[in-house]
């Protein structure tokens, strides 16, 4: 049992479920599953005031859309308080924690006028050294306390998983507070508790917290207490190389639900920035990068996050779909952007199929079906400004009005006789193929590149091509 291999993630509720935070979780998930260990779930809502049941659901949602399961959780920090309390009494009585009655205003004042002196401030244990007179005088007078670790006299070092042999000397780690004046233990304390308590075997987190691993070692000695693996993944730049913010407006997981991602594909993408298989293999199924999965190829520099390879590999997965699950799949964002009612989905089901069949490859996200595929369902939609400059001149109105009376007599209106059509229609004028079929794609799609035109004739039925080519002609003479 007590090599079983369990990890966990202990996010924070902070509104919105970063990018980062995803990838931290699906590192621990990939390593729990690769070991056949646990993968737990813990909610670190200490912080009353910033934390909402609606954030935690921001965190449970995510994970769910990206099929991470959990095996145990969620536990929530803030239904443990006195559990940390125990552990800080434990501290208290072994001599390794005091009561520091400090105001923390005039410490912050303290350190803000070393800050401008340009110097280093830290905590320099003025309560530790209080009598116990003077102690029971302020608890008397009833001064707010808070709980300070006696941080120990020696260098802390530890294997870092992913970093290497890290060091630090105790000097510059100053007696942190465990305990706040209200009782509610800090980060570093709940996390060690937590760590011991729920047998964590490795904890898998963002670099951002290796400054707290020297802190976390140093209690966990303090109360005796085994020491698990560390291993902490490189930070998540954007393409300014700053850390990967909502600034970037990539940084938030369900926004990229909202854009038509898929989870599979955004998961794949996640796997990748910051660990590699060892091979050029980018597309990887959830099973492969399972299977692959090792601590030991983390890379320990900072990935930068690149929101068109998303995109790419997004339009990948779109493409490998069976044009059933596309249907399926696109079927909210058809809905949404009020493409199509529900009933005529399912009227509709073997011509919706043959659309999403023919535009499959032209999708990067579910939600480009509005501005790559709207034509495919609404009359209202827009017309490219370059085509207008293309095709709207008397020459080409006038090849597109005559072929009008040509695809009404079209029989049956299928892709190959629309193509006959045309052929034919260019050869008895003289003209190339081209000179009609760029115009007319205008002219019933609004644009000027998409799929195969005589297919997308088919689907767009004769009537509507017909109502199409009509308006836009008569357009143009209006003007
Ligand atoms: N609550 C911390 C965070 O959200 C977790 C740190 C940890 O994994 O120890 O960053």
């Amino acid at each position: 049992m007590k090599d079983e291999v369990r990890v966990r993630i202990a996010p924070s509720p902070t509104g919105f479920f970063h990018m980062g935070s995803a990838r931290t979780a699906l590192y621990n998930w990939f390593f729990a599953r690769h070991n056949n260990g646990k993968f737990v779930l813990r909610v670190e809502d200490t912080d009353v005031v910033r934390s909402s049941a609606q954030m935690i659901d921001v965190i449970l949602d995510g994970l769910k859309w990206l099929g991470i399961d959990w095996d145990e959780g969620p536990f929530f920090q803030s239904e443990r308080i006195s559990v940390y309390q125990k552990y800080v009494q434990i501290l208290i009585d072994k001599g390794c924690a005091y009561y520091c009655y400090c105001n923390p205003n005039d410490l912050e004042q303290e350190r803000q006028a070393a800050y401008k002196r340009k110097e280093d401030w830290q905590y320099d244990r003025r309560c530790l050294g209080l009598s116990e007179s003077r102690r029971q005088e302020k608890e008397e007078q009833k001064v707010p306390r808070v709980v300070r670790f006696l941080v120990p006299d020696e260098p802390v070092s530890y294997c870092d998983l992913v970093h290497g042999e890290i060091k630090r000397e105790a000097k510059d780690i100053e007696d942190l507070i465990i305990l706040r004046s209200n009782g509610v233990p800090t980060y570093n304390l709940a996390c060690v508790v937590d760590d011991h308590e729920m047998n964590i075997s490795h904890v898998i987190r963002a670099v951002d917290h290796i400054t707290n691993t020297p802190k976390q070692i140093l209690l966990l000695n303090a109360l005796a207490l085994p020491v698990p693996k560390y291993a902490h993944l490189p930070l998540i730049l954007g393409e300014d190389k700053s850390k990967l913010s909502k600034r970037h407006g990539a940084a938030s997981l369900m926004e990229y639900r909202k854009q038509g991602y898929l989870p599979e594909a955004v998961l794949n993408y996640l796997a990748l920035l910051g660990w590699s298989p060892g091979n050029d293999q980018e597309m990887m199924s959830i099973e492969t990068l399972i299977k692959e999965f090792d601590l030991g190829r983390i890379n320990p520099s900072n990935a930068v996050f690149d929101g068109q390879k998303l995109e790419w590999m997004n339009g990948q997965y779109i493409y490998a779909m069976s044009d059933e699950e596309l249907c399926e799949r696109l079927t909210p964002f058809i809905l949404e952007f009020g493409l199509l009612k529900r009933d005529e989905i399912l009227a509709r089901r073997t011509w919706l199929l043959k659309v999403c069949g023919l535009i499959k490859l032209r999708l990067k996200t579910f939600a480009d079906i509005k501005d790559v595929a709207g034509y495919f369902f609404v009359e209202d939609f827009e017309y490219e400004d370059d085509g207008v400059k293309k095709h709207c001149n008397a020459e080409t109105i006038e090849i597109l009005e005559g072929f009008l009376s040509h695809l009404d007599t079209v029989k049956p209106y299928d892709a190959q006789a629309i193509e006959q059509a045309v052929r034919n229609y260019a050869q008895a004028g003289g003209i190339k193929a081209g000179r009609i079929i760029h115009p007319l794609r205008f002219s019933v799609t609004g644009k000027q590149g998409g799929p195969g035109l005589f297919e997308t004739m088919e689907l767009v039925g004769k009537e509507k091509c017909l109502k199409r080519m009509r308006r836009f002609v008569d357009g143009f003479k209006k003007e």
